[in-house]
């Protein structure tokens, strides 16, 4: 079985900041890590790898020189093997161009029985880019899965909802969302750490390498135009301070709750 892994290297932050002026995100001083939802798409990934036979993990993802620091990371939590695709072809991509040259970059590593990403990407955090894939692809999607099994040639995931899940089951090839709730991802071991330095389970390509649709990638092949990136300013609306003791305020709390229904 081929799995194939979509990992994000994302600045260490759940409040981007963006630059007043330009609008765009300001990543100076920002550590990056996996996108958090990718790593337990990677765990997933790897739980299968130890409960099957001949399961191949491949991690892929589109990014600057630097996402190569992720990728080590996957290989050393137990990938077999990993692709950047890094060209300035790609750079200024939106969602829609970010998944063209993903959906090539996957069409070129080769033959796939599961696609994982995360949910989404916590400085991006549109959710699009797993599911336009799919699209890409012409094959199903689950997404939002928060318990896996595999059974045969077929996958059986619960997908959470705001209050309750589906059970859903797809044939594979099928491309899969991971939350949080779907497991505990593992540390990279030593061994695994040793063989990710070692960097020779990681291949850089580029748009042209993978044979991207050129029209439709980077900057100019975005059809989203972003005309303003901005914080809002908190407003405090009907603000009321309550008083006293904990215990005071803990009684006038509850007591202010029931008078509006809340509880
Ligand atoms: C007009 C425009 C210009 C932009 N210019 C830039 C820019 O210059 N530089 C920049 O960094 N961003 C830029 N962005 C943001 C960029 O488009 C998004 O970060 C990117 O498309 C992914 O979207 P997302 O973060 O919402 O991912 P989501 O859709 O929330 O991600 C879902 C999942 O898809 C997978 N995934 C997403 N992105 C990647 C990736 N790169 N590699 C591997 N897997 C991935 C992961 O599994 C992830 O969990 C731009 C956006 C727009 C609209």
């Amino acid at each position: 079985m081929n799995i194939i892994v979509c990992i994000k290297q994302v600045p260490d932050t759940n409040e981007v900041k963006i630059d007043p002026v330009k609008g765009t995100l300001i990543r100076e001083g920002v550590p990056s890590i996996i996108n958090p939802d990718d790593r337990n798409a990677l765990e997933e990934a790897l739980r299968i790898k130890d409960q099957f036979e001949d399961v191949k993990v491949t991690v892929v993802s589109m990014g600057p020189p630097q996402a190569q620091v992720a990728l080590v990371e996957a290989i050393a939590m137990g990938a077999d093997e990993a692709y950047l695709l890094s060209d300035r072809a790609v750079a200024g991509s939106d969602t829609l161009a970010t998944s063209t040259a993903l959906t090539a970059t996957i069409k070129y590593i080769g033959d796939f029985d599961i696609i994982f990403c995360g949910r989404q990407a916590i400085d991006g955090d549109t959710a699009q880019v797993g599911p336009q894939i799919a699209e890409h692809l012409g094959i199903p999607q689950i997404t939002y899965v928060e318990n896996l099994k595999i059974e045969g040639n077929k996958v059986i995931a619960r997908r959470s909802l705001e209050d309750g899940y589906f059970v859903i089951e797809s044939e594979m090839p099928v491309l899969l969302t991971a939350i949080k709730e779907l497991n505990e991802p593992r540390y990279p071991s030593i061994k695994g750490i040793y063989e990710g330095f070692k960097g020779d389970k990681i291949k850089v390509v580029s748009a042209k390498d993978v044979n991207a649709d050129m029209d439709n990638i980077g900057l100019d092949g975005s059809p989203t135009n972003v005309l303003r990136s901005f914080t809002p300013p908190v407003k405090v609306k009907n603000l009321e301070m309550i008083e006293g003791t904990p215990k005071e305020k803990a009684t006038k709390l509850i007591a202010r709750l029931k008078q509006e229904n809340i509880i």
